[in-house]
């Protein structure tokens, strides 16, 4: 189970998230359970190319509220509790 400020990412298309808000479900990119990257890889990478992360796009699960905010974009589609997760726009979570 995901739990707050995790990095997550899609091995398939490389999407990257981070959780804000903690559910119950499982993180789903491209048909594919995510990876939890761990928090010292996480660190290292985000220093790396990430000295402003994107002022982001957020996507809440309906069903377990898992809130998780997109740090690397791609076109997968995530979803979660079974179900593709909802976009919020321009979100202020820091
Ligand atoms: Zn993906
Ligand atoms: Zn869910």
């Amino acid at each position: 189970m995901a739990k707050k400020e995790q990095t997550y990412f899609c091995e398939i298309c490389r999407q990257k998230v981070v959780v804000i808000e903690e559910g119950f479900g499982v993180l789903v990119c491209c048909g594919k359970e995510m990876n939890l990257v761990g928090v010292k890889g996480m660190m290292a990478t985000w220093t790396a190319a990430h000295h402003k992360p994107a002022n982001g796009v957020a996507f809440v699960c309906n069903v377990c509220k898992q809130k998780i905010k997109v740090i690397e974009e791609t076109t997968g589609i995530l979803e979660c509790c079974g179900q593709r997760m909802h976009r919020e726009e321009a979100p202020d979570y820091k």
